[in-house]
């Protein structure tokens, strides 16, 4: 986090990965690929994880990632629960031997949205692409400019951020599509089966436009969290567990209103921003700030994509993410078993009928608001490190004390 200096790209916030959580699978997935390239000549790795890496790893499956990626290097993956002087909540430690000699440690952390640092070491940085890392300010430049949010980030990141959010937009719909053909139970023991094809296939008799719409959307949204549940490759938006919002609401407008693929682009490129702003000033981790800065942040990014898409005034559009963050709020993290599965899969499809709602309030009321996008940005930072440490993706109370 830096409130200095601008922003990284949004290529940094959409990432294509396997699930089921970006700071859990995905950053450490990355820190592995790492530790391969620059100790080629290893022959053991042990790995050390801390804080809530190691609280909720195993139920996310980080063991596993880890020994997928590092293979075929012989790795031990050990859980240590007991350290409290980490740098940060997903900590690991990488012990790098040679014929028992120990070569090096190093310490790496997963800050969220699958970004990872290694301590001590700048050059690991995303390089800084925007100026600014305001909405305030953002929104008054591109109005003296005269240009829409979409057309910043084209500015900023060049011509080639189009063909990244077209592979980022692929994703998503692949995941939609096998996610409402998919069967069956997810992993993990808590017996939880797949809904999405039975929502988006079993219409009420009498059902309405309104109810028909809640359903398909919250079966998109189920379709892309039940894939990350599986372990399935998803785009991060901003997160693994949150990967679901923000597909749901593109992918039903596009059905209902025949957008192009072009305009979603253009929308996600504005939820990219919205994310981008988000992660910038105040954290999209839940292990940091809570549900509200994955689930909240998801809504924001979906709200301001689809009043993007509804080529709303940039006031609107900040208006509807303002709402769509403002109502998550305190949001704590807390998945039953540390799996990214409840409450984490409803969640998603209530934040994404959340979010068309939000644009809703945003389109009637814009001139009314009080708050700036910018403001509750900050206020969710303060409300997350508010937190009690066991409702940020520990799973040590509220509802992963829940015994199923
Ligand atoms: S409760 Fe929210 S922040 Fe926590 S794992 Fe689930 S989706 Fe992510």
């Amino acid at each position: 986090m830096n409130n200095n200096v601008g922003m990284e790209s949004i290529d940094q916030l959409y990432r294509i990965g396997r699930g089921p959580s970006s700071s859990h699978t995905i950053g450490p997935e990355r820190a592995c690929i790492a530790i391969k390239n620059r100790f080629t000549d290893a022959d053991f790795i042990k790995v050390v994880l801390y804080g809530s890496l190691a609280k909720t790893g195993e139920g996310h499956g980080t063991d596993v990632v880890i020994l997928k990626t590092l293979f075929p290097v012989k790795c031990e993956v050990v859980f240590n629960t007991e350290e409290e002087s980490i740098p940060h909540p997903n900590t690991m430690d990488f012990m790098i031997y040679r014929q028992e000699a120990l070569l090096s440690v190093v310490r790496v952390m997963s800050v969220g949205g699958g970004r990872i640092l290694f301590e001590n070491e700048e050059e690991t940085k995303a390089p800084i692409v925007y100026g600014l890392n305001k909405f305030h300010d953002i929104a008054e430049y591109c109005n003296s400019k005269m240009i829409r949010l979409w057309q910043y980030v084209e500015e900023n990141e060049g011509p080639k951020v189009w063909d990244y959010l077209s592979l980022v937009w692929d994703t998503m719909k692949e995941s939609i599509k096998r996610g409402l053909f998919d069967e069956g139970v997810l992993p993990g023991g808590l017996d939880v089966h797949k809904k999405a094809k039975q929502l988006y296939n079993n219409q009420h008799v009498d059902e309405s436009q309104q109810t028909k719409e809640n359903r398909l959307v919250c079966s998109f949204a189920f379709a892309v969290s039940e894939q990350n549940a599986s372990g399935e490759t998803i785009a991060t938006a901003p997160t693994c567990g949150a990967a679901g919002v923000l597909p749901a609401v593109m992918y039903y407008n596009q059905l209902k209103n025949g957008y192009t693929d072009r305009q979603i682009l253009q929308a996600l490129a504005t939820a990219g921003l919205i994310g981008n702003i988000i992660k910038t000033n105040a954290s999209i981790s839940g292990a940091e700030c809570g549900c509200q800065a994955e689930i909240g942040s998801a809504c924001a990014m979906a709200a301001a994509a689809l009043a993007q898409l509804f080529d709303l005034h940039i006031d609107k559009i900040e208006y509807a993410a303002e709402i769509a963050i403002e109502h998550h709020l305190g949001l704590t993290c807390d998945p039953i078993c540390g799996l990214v599965q409840i409450p984490c899969i409803e969640r998603n499809a209530v934040a994404a009928m959340r979010a068309i709602n939000a644009v809703n309030l945003a389109s009637f009321l814009w001139d009314t608001r009080k708050i700036s996008f910018d403001r509750v940005v900050q206020t969710m930072k303060e409300t997350g490190h508010d937190l009690k440490a066991s409702y940020r993706e520990t799973s040590e109370a509220g509802l992963a004390r829940i015994k199923l």
